[in-house]
């Protein structure tokens, strides 16, 4: 049996996104020749604000004021979450040392970078948990100034809870200004800041557009397209809970792609047939994006078996994977290619996206076919050092020599000569 679509898309992720670079790279050279004077006007612009840029000490506490008891208990419970991860990811960071050749040495260091500049999304939605994912763990990976910056509402500011969760997270500042401008007010350190050395954080085409042009001058993380996500689910899966968890994901935006995997044609037709009315139950913004979603990008497919079914997951390579099958330790060992991976109805994308412990930010369009998601090493350098003997020398500078002479380097070749003639006088190396 060939692969089944119940359901085919009609656009995918890359549909549509024609005039972004032109637009995004005008506010970016803009910015850049016109400093803060520029970057506030681009506020005005897009986010109808003209409120403070940084925020004092008195506005960081007066937002946190406004932060109802109970969520704040559940942004630090997130927060510990994250960090207790993070920390894991770290210790997994070691620092090597190996001697290669009798008395030479080589090594390796993980160093943090020293600015990081975190991005947390607030247009549609406040993306409270984003600033706990990238605040946090930069944090632990030691870098040592940390931005936080997001699109002000006009007249509000910052969302009181992002800033909350920046702050308690471990930003050094927090900035009220979001897309292009902010990321570009970190890159080019504008208002105060340090220059960052790394851009992470999720955001729309805009930020994501201005990531990629920025790279090369500035690390990122990755580029993040509109987020994405894959459900295995077998004949003994819940049909209301897998429909819920794809709905709970194509409500992030209107090109969110959400697909269902299955081998069993009754389980599709169950899920299809509840997803309508689930996504008609939700409030009018969510609706709208979910019922966009899942009509222009959604896709139902039905496979052979499982092991079709999984090869046709990692083709995918879904930024979110969710199994709902028997059997879940063949699936962690078969499966390749995801962002994050949620094991058994128990658990769900949404756990992850906000305060499980895993990081949120994940590659999305493919991407995870070559990368995972923002983790403590995304913020590290792995360098590399070494020292030797005059004896752990010898060797190595003979075949430096040749090999140098053979590619033409004389000078090279000469850095090599120098040591064999100064450790070892009188002897002949040709
Ligand atoms: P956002 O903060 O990314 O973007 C808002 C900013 O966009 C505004 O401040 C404004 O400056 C800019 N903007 C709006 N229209 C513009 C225009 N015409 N020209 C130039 N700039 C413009 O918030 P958002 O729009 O809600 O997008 C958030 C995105 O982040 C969503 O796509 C969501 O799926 C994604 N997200 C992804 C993850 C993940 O881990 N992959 C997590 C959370 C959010």
């Amino acid at each position: 049996m060939a692969r089944e679509y119940l359901k085919k898309a009609t656009l995918t992720a890359q549909s549509g996104a024609s005039d972004v670079q032109d637009i995004v790279q005008g506010i970016l050279s803009d910015i850049e020749e016109g400093g803060d004077a520029k970057a506030l006007e681009y506020a005005a612009k897009f986010d109808k604000y003209d409120g403070n840029v940084i925020l004092t000490a008195e506005e960081i506490e007066a937002a946190c004021a406004r932060v109802p008891q109970k969520l704040k208990e559940d942004i630090q419970f997130a927060h510990d979450n994250v960090k207790r991860f993070a920390e894991a990811q770290k210790s997994t960071l070691v620092d090597v040392e190996v001697e290669v050749q009798p008395g030479l040495i080589a090594g390796q260091k993980a160093i943090p970078v020293n600015a990081a500049g975190c991005y947390v999304p607030g247009g549609r939605y406040s993306h409270i948990a984003s600033a706990i994912m990238t605040v946090t763990t930069a944090k632990v990976a030691g870098c040592s100034h940390i931005t936080a910056t997001s699109p002000p509402r006009p007249g509000l500011g910052v969302a009181p809870a992002i800033v909350y969760a920046a702050h308690i997270c471990g930003a050094d500042k927090i900035m009220a200004l979001g897309g292009v401008q902010g990321v570009a007010a970190m890159t080019f350190g504008l208002f105060g800041l340090p220059k960052a050395n790394i851009l992470v954080g999720p955001g729309n085409q805009f930020v994501a557009e201005a990531k990629r042009i920025l790279f090369g001058r500035v690390g990122i993380d990755m580029i993040a397209g509109p987020t994405d996500s894959l459900v295995l689910a077998d004949k003994d899966a819940d049909a209301m809970i897998v429909a819920v968890d794809l709905v709970s994901q194509a409500e992030h935006g209107y090109n969110s792609p959400v697909w269902l995997v299955t081998d069993s044609r009754d389980m599709a037709e169950k899920v299809m047939a509840l997803v309508p009315d689930l996504i008609a139950d939700l409030p009018e913004l969510n609706r709208e994006n979910a019922f966009a979603a899942w009509r222009d990008y959604a896709e139902v497919i039905l496979c052979e078996d499982r092991e079709d079914m999984a090869a046709c997951s990692d083709e995918y390579a879904p930024e979110h994977l969710t199994v709902q099958a028997q059997d879940l330790d063949w699936w962690l060992g078969r499966l390749s290619c995801y962002g994050s991976l949620f094991l058994g109805e128990e658990t769900t994308v949404s756990y992850g996206d906000k305060a499980a412990g895993t990081n949120h930010v994940l590659p999305t369009s493919g991407a995870a076919t070559y990368t995972g998601g923002l983790s403590v090493h995304k913020y590290m350098k792995i360098v590399t050092w070494q020292r030797s003997t005059p004896e752990g020398s010898k060797r190595v500078a003979e075949a430096t020599a040749r090999i140098s002479r053979l590619e033409g380097m004389e000078g090279h070749a000469r850095a090599a000569d120098v040591r064999l003639a100064k450790y070892f006088p009188g002897e002949n190396f040709d």
